[in-house]
């Protein structure tokens, strides 16, 4: 998962945490099932109303209550969203007649057979959540995962065999990574693949080319949202970062890999969700064109190897009945994060100096928020802090990366690096079938590392909060951080996009603002000349007053109950210390050598 919002005012997002965990859930065990057939229909009809009807027919071998639930998640997204709430008109029946079914917990259903014979179970999915882990469609569009739409049966495991059939519209496209298996239809061996492969259906963009020996497919909803120019930077984009991603592990985990993005102006900011051979963005139009893309898609199609294949023993097997807590997501995320930098730079689609700015952003995101713990930091997301710490485990997560990276590089003398921690245990753990232990990973750093303990590393900055030792390791890799001191203008409020807008959620007393009588609840029209629609306002408002005097007159045009007014604030300046990540040119040439070696992606023979 990658969210990424391009306001730099700090964004206060509203998130609603719903409980779970409170009903017990595993001990009921459903009647045995067998050829398992799934089918979604999705019609103009359907996307005029939002909602798509899912069907599931199974084999029963008698009366036995047949238990059958909808999961509360979507790996990947770390967040329970209990999908069960969208279920509307449950109905079963067999052969023809109506079977009486009630609910054993708030997401699993009791249906009782009459008796031998095939079973059908219907219900209506609400389709307006425009969410890559959830269902949304649009008169002519669907995106769906199966973790909303497919039922499965309690405490029969997950391994069952299925098929999933698509009633669509002639003409229609349809875009799952699942394997065809005849017209509109696809199979999956187990339930686990099964959901981990949205889909796409209706009218939208779709090409596709040849990539590091396999297919790619680029699906763009709406038409015309990506096309000409912008859709070449994306092939380039995707052409420059997946051979330099499968040259860390030297093998391609997919058979084909799906792209599947939407673009609406209801979004703000830029989200992905990672599959193993697809992933899904939601992003607002603002996002198209910035160089926000590549670093996304760096990001989710790293995940095919790192989490989707190599993941935490704690996530492995996915259980779809709670949260799936794991104190290793920094490295499942964040060191993800530092190789979609990597495969930026070693790609060419930034250079050096660009590489050196992405990981200066991040130490300036983590200096700003509470010390926090990597490894209490992946344990917390489930339950979204409201301190900023949300989502520190992605930058902190990727500057531990780039710790490590060095370390190893240093003490192997540039013999070993990151790369082969990664490419050792998804060799190891994955190809024998399970997770990976925090024991394991490091045991494995310390073997790329020629036995260096990483015990003392472990216990101050990963498992404890202290400030990382960049002063200490950058200069192994020829590399200094330079402090500045700089005045930014600030008016003091929080955020929020949403489908109307930019919101303010939040004034600080005695700010600039408040002092203007910008209030919560103000649409945000424009600040200072700025467009609050252009997502690169904040950039654009900071460098045109950078300069100008305290005190200086900000026109903020707000829209409150529904009038605009324009509001004057007086410009007043806040100053931030700013970590900026640079070259030594006394660098030793073992140092260079390091440094040369983490940016090209290579060791000593
Ligand atoms: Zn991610």
């Amino acid at each position: 998962m990658m969210r990424k919002f391009s306001l730099l005012l700090p964004v206060v997002l509203g998130a609603i945490v719903s409980p779970s965990g409170a009903f017990a859930q595993g001990a009921a065990t459903s009647a045995p099932l067998t050829n398992i057939r799934y089918e979604v229909t999705f019609t103009r009809a359907n996307g005029v109303h939002r909602r798509v009807t899912s069907t599931m027919t199974f084999t029963v071998g008698g009366t036995d209550a047949v238990l059958l639930s909808l999961p509360k998640w979507t790996p990947g997204a770390y967040e329970i969203d209990n999908f069960a709430r969208e279920v509307s008109n449950f109905s079963a029946e067999q052969s023809g007649n109506s079977l009486a079914w009630d609910k054993i917990d708030p997401d699993t259903w009791r249906i009782r057979p009459r008796g031998v014979g095939e079973v059908t179970v219907r219900f209506d999915y609400l389709a307006d959540s425009l969410d890559n882990a959830n269902t949304w469609s649009r008169p002519d569009f669907l995106l769906f995962n199966g973790t909303n739409l497919f039922l499965y049966p309690e405490g029969r495991g997950f391994d069952f065999p299925s098929s999933v059939t698509v009633n669509t519209e002639a003409g229609w496209k349809i875009v799952t990574g699942m394997s065809p298996a005849g017209a509109h239809r696809y199979a999956a061996s187990n339930y686990h693949d099964l959901v981990d492969m949205p889909f796409f259906v209706g009218q939208f963009d779709l090409d596709s080319a040849q990539i590091s020996g396999t297919w790619v497919r680029f699906a763009t909803y709406p038409s015309g949202s990506v096309t000409g120019p912008a859709r070449v930077a994306v092939w380039d984009a995707l052409k420059r970062v997946i051979p330099v991603e499968v040259k860390v592990f030297n093998e391609v985990p997919w058979n084909t890999y799906s792209v599947l993005q939407i673009t609406d102006p209801s979004y703000g900011g830029g989200s992905g969700l990672e599959h193993q051979n697809s992933h899904v963005d939601v992003l607002s139009p603002g996002m198209l064109g910035t160089p926000v893309l590549p670093s996304l898609y760096a990001h989710e199609i790293f995940h095919a190897w790192n989490v989707k294949r190599l993941r935490p023993a704690d996530l492995w097997p996915y259980r779809y009945d709670e949260e799936q807590p794991t104190p290793l997501l920094w490295i499942s995320e964040g060191i993800t994060d530092y190789y979609a930098d990597l495969a930026e730079v070693r790609g060419g689609l930034v250079d050096a100096n660009g590489f050196y700015m992405l990981t200066s952003d991040k130490m300036s995101q983590v200096d700003e928020l509470p010390p926090t713990a990597l490894e209490d930091a992946s344990l917390s997301t489930w339950i979204h802090p409201r301190d900023g710490t949300e989502y520190i485990y992605y930058p902190k997560g990727s500057l531990a990366g780039l710790l490590l990276d060095i370390m190893i590089r240093d003490a192997s003398d540039n013999h070993s690096s990151l790369d082969d921690v990664m490419r050792t245990l998804f060799n190891t753990a994955y190809k024998s079938d399970r997770g990976f232990t925090s024991d394991e990973w490091w045991a494995t750093v310390s073997k790329a590392a020629k036995g260096k303990s990483f015990g003392d590393f472990y216990s101050r900055y990963i498992d404890g909060r202290e400030p990382f030792p960049y002063d200490k390791v950058l200069p192994l890799a020829g590399l200094r951080l330079a402090r500045d001191t700089t005045r930014v203008p600030q008016l003091g409020i929080a955020s929020l996009q949403d489908s109307t807008g930019l919101h303010v959620t939040e004034v600080i007393p005695e700010s600039s603002a408040a002092a203007a009588g910008v209030q919560p609840g103000d649409q945000l029209i424009s600040v200072g000349g700025f467009s609050a629609d252009d997502p690169n306002w904040t950039d654009k408002f900071r460098s045109r007053y950078a300069r100008q005097p305290e005190g200086a007159e900000v026109p903020v045009v707000v829209r409150r109950n529904g009038a605009e007014q324009t509001l004057t604030a007086r410009l007043r300046f806040v100053t931030r210390v700013g970590s900026r990540l640079l070259e030594d040119p006394r660098a030793s040439t073992k140092a260079r050598r390091v440094r040369e070696g983490l940016l090209r992606g290579t060791t000593q023979p």
